[in-house]
């Protein structure tokens, strides 16, 4: 196929995530991707700020990750996880459990986000089904939230963002603290937590979990907060008897600044949803880790076992890859790497707080977000970024990065000036 030919033919025929058939913007074409650049079709190369949604943590092509996949295909690419295991299955699930807060003992493997947290809210359900708990089944979260495209996921993501009011009737109806005020480094009020106390106090009888993403909200808006909600969050949960599902999807593995963003509170999740980053971008897997007495809990109960059963899990594949990736993360200097992404990613989105057009600029460990007072004008911003030799992918008014650990300085300010001066063209428009 030309190039030409591909975008046609895709342009007549293929859905892209959150997009229009009859009024489609621009997609291009990738070719392949080395390190931290993706290549298209027209030759052109482009820096990747994306990581592809938080995900290619090492870079794309990483020599030891596409080796480990090749030689995992060599042997066994996949086999059922009913009734059968693998070396690739028990090695990830050790160094998870190894790094992730202590306590969370049991993993259970999914094929993506979306369906962990499916796992999760159904575990959190079956937990108090066989605590004899029954009446214990709904759930809480807190507004600007994100959690995945399925139904149970878009009930506990924002109602306004994920439009809620179109699939009234069919999707669940949980409960919405007022997403949290205090930025991550503002000074803690005590009044923050005032909207959640309130309805874990009011609705626990009936309330399994609190699910949540600690520290950074995702897709939901981009938001950093206090540490000190989520220990309030955690105390109040062990107070009232509700189960605390950490969605570290997006913030697994490093983003944050810390391994995992609970962490940034000491707090410690009765279960915790992993994805993403997990094979540094290269398929898909997720993980759902959990504390034993919830396990032992569930399967206590009637009919004594977790009801979840994916085609596709623990894919010895994405389990190979993911293994390789986890200890390519340990065995580097990540908490440095971050460290100078999160003070590039300031001074060189600094200027953007000039634009009359831009409302906050907000950096948190390898997370650089500019929100503008407006939506952007994707049809306009998206070219101007390619251009520019950039991937930058905005949404609505936020416009963001989250680049692979391994971009060097260099390449970081050819990023940030992009953006900066995108930013300041499009304000001319
Ligand atoms: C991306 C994301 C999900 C959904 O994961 P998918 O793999 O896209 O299904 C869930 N929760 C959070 C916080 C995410 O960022």
């Amino acid at each position: 196929m030309t190039p030409e030919e591909l975008l046609a033919y895709d342009k007549e025929h293929l859905w892209h995530p959150y997009t229009s058939i009859t009024l489609p913007l621009s997609v291009y074409a990738v070719e392949s991707a080395a390190g931290v650049r993706l290549r298209l079709t027209d030759g052109r190369e482009l820096i990747d700020g994306m990581a592809s949604w938080w995900s290619v943590i090492h870079g794309y092509n990483h020599p030891l990750l596409t080796a480990t996949l090749q030689e995992q295909a060599g042997r066994l690419s996949h086999v059922m996880f009913g009734g059968l295991t693998h070396e690739p299955a028990v090695q990830l699930a050790r160094s998870l459990v190894d790094i992730t807060p202590a306590g969370l003992d049991l993993v259970f493997f999914a094929d993506s986000g979306s369906v962990a947290v499916e796992v999760a809210m159904k575990m959190a359900i079956q937990y108090y089904h066989g605590a004899g708990k029954p009446a214990k089944k709904q759930f809480l979260t807190i507004r600007s939230g994100y959690h995945g495209d399925v139904f149970h996921c878009m009930s506990v993501s924002d109602p306004v963002n994920g439009m809620h009011s179109l699939f009234t009737g069919v999707l669940p109806e949980y409960f919405f603290a007022d997403k949290p005020q205090c930025a991550f480094a503002d000074e803690w009020r005590d009044d923050d937590i005032v909207s959640f106390s309130e309805l874990i106090e009011r609705h626990h009888h009936e309330l399994c979990a609190v699910i949540l993403e600690p520290i950074v909200q995702g897709a939901g808006g981009m938001r950093f907060y206090h540490p000190e909600y989520l220990r309030r969050v955690r105390a109040l949960c062990d107070q009232y008897d509700v189960l605390l599902i950490a969605d570290e999807i997006a913030t697994g593995f490093g983003r944050s600044g810390k391994l995992f963003a609970c962490e940034h509170a000491d707090v410690v999740p009765d279960i915790l949803c992993l994805g993403k980053a997990l094979t540094g971008g290269y398929m898909s897997l997720a993980a759902v880790l959990t504390k034993r007495i919830v396990g032992e809990m569930i399967s206590k109960g009637d009919p004594g076992v977790f009801m979840h059963g994916p085609t596709f899990m623990a894919n010895p594949l994405a389990c190979a890859v993911a293994h390789a990736s986890v200890q390519l993360l340990l065995e580097s200097n990540w908490q440095e790497q971050i460290k100078a992404i999160e003070q590039k990613l300031e001074q060189g989105l600094a200027p953007c707080r000039d634009l009359a057009t831009v409302k906050e600029v907000r950096v948190l460990g390898a997370i650089g977000v500019v929100e503008m007072r407006e939506a952007v004008d994707m049809a306009s911003i998206q070219p101007a970024f390619v251009e520019k030799g950039v991937w930058v992918r905005p949404f609505g008014r936020l416009v963001y990065v989250m680049p692979p650990y391994c971009m060097s300085t260099e390449d970081l300010q050819s990023l940030t000036g992009a953006i900066c001066q995108v930013l300041a063209e499009e304000q001319q428009l």
